[in-house]
């Protein structure tokens, strides 16, 4: 409420603002969090939370009136339609030379995501986070991660089978004929609920080609984990629609929290200010970079150090499809959620995984989005002309992930004998090198903050989300967020309360 005191307010309720809050709630803190996205917890006039993929309404995008697909041509006609403006679930945020696609509402990218919960091979961590010491993290924190996030595997007996992953069978059976390892990645979905699906007894959501706008039944998005848990402490308060502008010491200490609850139409209505004791910033990768930058530019928290918007990187994703022959049709049932990936990371710096490509229809087309080692960082900076943020990414920065993404594309295509298809990202391109599912950075630990993430220059300051990992997980990010969060809150708790 306008006015109020919390001991803890927590921006965002994603993967980090939904641990920080969790653990501090448990460790008896009253919780105050703020999420400029929806609740999403009632179901619209179709009697359904999410639309779905192929039928994107007014509940897909955040305030656009255009879809913006990621998959944006088909055999190079152009599929987004125009859609009423409405803080929809989907944001995909247009900087120069990216766009950076992100979750809004009460669970963050949780609620959009697949649900790849992968954790990163023990080998590479030291390039991840190179400050962690990685026997805690694997031995307790990564544990600690997919316990509370639900992550489970996919039956490989259901897998040869079923019809719904025909599109991974051809992935992994090219993938093998080219000499790659084919390695099945666990995921938050429900995967009994899945094999129920296709035996027909319980309504589809997978398999009715559910993703990128919400799962109505199979996905454990943060609501049935962290935040079912957060809810059951009554410690915690969840402000959707309420988005966080400023952070600046207050005169009798803690800080001074500036909100603006906005409308369905993204305008303001009321703002409100807060006090806290202790803010986290838990806005994502981009948001809490976005908020930092601004914050220390305009003069509200001067102290923070010269690393803030700096180090962020796009987990080297780009997208790609190849055309099969007519022999080795791909399904026309495809489950939305992946199970599996191909593993060149060591010799060629690319996991691609083996994506659906939900039309309802035979495309006889394999999908892959690589995360590939991409050594390029972007840095935030304060457009105070344009009262904005600004990042100074460019799309020719993506030819190291192009090439290394080539390492096992191009093979498979010799070897299969086959090409890439050229009409699924626009006419005649083969590489969607324009987006990331991943944002990563922008307050990279133990540089704009300490080894647990408290900000240089500002006690009771901390960052607790993806904008820590500077760039890079060599794998899908949220499990090492999740990870990387139990263990700072863990630390916080026992020293900072
Ligand atoms: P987020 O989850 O982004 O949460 C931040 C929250 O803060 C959001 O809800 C946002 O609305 C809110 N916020 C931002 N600014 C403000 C503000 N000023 N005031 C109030 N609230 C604010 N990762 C995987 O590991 N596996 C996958 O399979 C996978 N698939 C993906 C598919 C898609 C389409 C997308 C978009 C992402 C995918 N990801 C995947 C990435 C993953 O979802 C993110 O890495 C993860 O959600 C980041 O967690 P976070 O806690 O840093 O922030």
């Amino acid at each position: 409420d306008n006015g109020a005191h919390v001991p803890v307010l927590v921006i965002g309720t994603g993967y980090g603002g939904s641990v920080a809050a969790l653990r501090l709630a448990q460790a008896g803190v009253n919780v105050q969090m703020v999420e400029m996205g929806m609740a999403w917890d009632t179901p619209g006039s179709d009697g359904k939370i999410f639309c779905n993929t192929t039928s994107p309404d007014n509940r897909s995008y955040w305030l656009r009136t255009k879809t913006k697909q990621p998959l944006s041509n088909f055999f190079g006609i152009p599929i987004d339609k125009s859609i009423p403006r409405y803080t929809g679930i989907l944001d995909a945020e247009d900087f120069s030379g990216i766009t950076v696609y992100q979750g809004r509402g009460v669970g963050g990218g949780s609620l959009v995501n697949g649900g790849m919960a992968v954790t990163p091979k023990r080998e590479n961590f030291g390039a991840i986070l190179p400050s962690v010491n990685a026997d805690e993290m694997y031995n307790t924190y990564y544990p600690r991660a997919n316990a509370g996030l639900g992550v489970g595997m996919i039956d490989p007996a259901w897998f040869d089978t079923t019809d719904c992953y025909q599109y991974a069978r051809v992935g992994r059976k090219q993938a093998q004929r080219s000499g790659f390892p084919f390695v099945f990645v666990p995921d938050v979905y429900d995967w009994d609920y899945m094999k129920q699906e296709a035996a027909g007894t319980a309504t589809k959501s997978a398999l009715a080609g559910e993703i990128l706008y919400g799962n109505n039944y199979g996905k454990k998005s943060l609501q049935k984990t962290y935040i079912a848990q957060i809810k059951a402490t009554g410690k915690v308060t969840i402000s959707p629609l309420h988005k966080v502008t400023s952070v600046s010491p207050a005169s009798g200490g803690g800080y001074t929290v500036l909100i603006d609850q906005i409308n369905t139409n993204g305008d303001t209505t009321v703002t409100k200010t807060v006090t806290a004791d202790k803010v986290f910033f838990a806005a994502g990768s981009v948001g809490t970079s976005k908020l930092l930058t601004k914050l220390k530019a305009t003069g509200a928290l001067p102290n923070l150090n010269s690393e803030i918007g700096k180090g962020w990187g796009d987990n080297g994703n780009v997208m790609c499809g190849r055309a099969n022959h007519i022999w080795d049709p791909t399904g026309s049932l495809q489950a939305t959620i992946p199970c599996g990936g191909i593993d060149n990371w060591a010799a060629g710096g690319a996991f691609a995984e083996v994506a659906p490509l939900p039309t309802g229809i035979e495309t006889f087309a394999s999908f892959y989005l690589s995360i590939t080692k991409n050594p390029n960082r972007g840095t935030f900076t304060w457009n105070a002309g344009a009262n904005r943020v600004d990042l100074d990414w460019q799309t020719a920065w993506k030819q190291p992930s192009i090439d290394m993404a080539k390492t096992i594309f191009d093979k498979i295509n010799a070897k299969e004998g086959t090409i890439y298809r050229t009409d699924l990202f626009g006419v005649y391109k083969i590489w969607n090198d324009t987006l990331t599912y991943h944002p990563l950075g922008g307050a990279v630990l133990n540089k704009a903050t300490d080894n647990y993430g408290r900000l240089h220059g500002y006690s009771g300051l901390y960052v607790i989300d993806g904008a820590l990992i500077p760039g890079n997980t060599s794998v899908n990010p949220f499990v090492t967020i999740t990870a990387l969060a139990e263990r700072n809150i863990e630390k916080i708790i026992a020293t900072d309360l």
